[in-house]
């Protein structure tokens, strides 16, 4: 297949807006605005017109205005920026009575995870069967992360309990080294370490062994390329748009 260069507008130009710009030139694609907080967007600028996607990746109390904006304009957006879910709630709304416009958004847009998700519900559902192992969950996290457990790890614990729906009814946050009395409940362990990425263990234990799921990032390149993937996907598309269309899109282009 053959692919398109994108003309894209980085919306918000730290830690992960760097790494995207990186990425997207990498990939072959074009970075023709960038945008910080003390950059004027200049809305009205015939500029826009050049654009094809802009990758929004800026702070909760900003970046529902810069979405909008972004849609009303017809820009296709990709946003990464957590913290802002009741008002994404308007701007899904918003596109399923438009005609154009296109947005996908994700708490982690990190290929591996998104994998990582779908392994672990379909392991579930083979646990689910087997009452021997009782499964936990633990996440590590650098020291500077102040929400616990991660967003990634509660979805991974509720994907689980969807799964192993007579073997789980809930999870709890535990102490490292406690366990809780409540039988059907899902152990969730958050330990913060140093300057750890993030990894994410799921463990099954029976009397005479252990099985181990666990996924390590490296570091933040692997949101960076999921955000570059879904720029790509959004191009063309209209409407809203999850991590689960994107996995079968990059599953099917592989
Ligand atoms: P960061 O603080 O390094 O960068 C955010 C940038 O946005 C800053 O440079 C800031 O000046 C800029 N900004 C603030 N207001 C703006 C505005 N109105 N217009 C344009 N730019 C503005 O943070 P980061 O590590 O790059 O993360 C950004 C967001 O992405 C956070 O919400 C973080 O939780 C999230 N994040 C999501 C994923 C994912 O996979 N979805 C991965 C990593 C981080």
């Amino acid at each position: 297949m053959e692919k398109k260069v994108l003309r894209i507008a980085l919306i918000g130009y730290g830690r992960m807006g760097k790494m995207i710009h990186s990425i997207a030139e990498q990939r072959g694609h074009k970075v023709v605005l960038m945008l910080d907080s003390d950059t004027d967007p200049q809305w009205d600028s015939p500029r826009w017109a050049d654009v094809d996607v802009a990758i929004e990746f800026t702070a909760p109390h900003v970046a529902f205005a810069n979405c909008k904006r972004l849609l009303d304009k017809g820009v296709a957006v990709v946003s990464g920026t957590t913290g802002w879910a009741k008002e994404l709630e308007c701007l899904k709304e918003q596109l399923e009575a438009a005609s154009f416009g296109a947005l996908l958004w994700a708490s982690n847009f990190s290929i591996g995870v998104n994998l990582f998700f779908e392994i672990n519900k379909r392991v579930g559902a083979i646990m689910e069967r087997v009452s021997d192992y009782k499964p936990s969950l633990t996440e590590i996290h650098h020291i500077h992360k102040l929400d616990a457990p991660s967003g990634t790890a509660i979805t991974l614990a509720e994907g689980l309990i969807a799964s192993m729906p007579s073997r789980l009814e809930n999870w709890t946050l535990v102490e490292e080294g406690t366990q809780t009395s409540a039988d059907k409940s899902l152990e969730v362990r958050a330990i913060r370490q140093g300057e750890v990425p993030g990894t994410h263990t799921i463990e099954y234990r029976s009397q005479v062994d252990r099985i181990e799921l666990t996924h390590e990032a490296f570091g933040r390149q692997g949101f960076a390329e999921g955000a570059v993937v879904a720029a790509e996907y959004l191009v063309g598309r209209v409407g809203y748009y999850s991590m689960e269309d994107l996995l079968t899109y990059f599953l099917d282009n592989q």
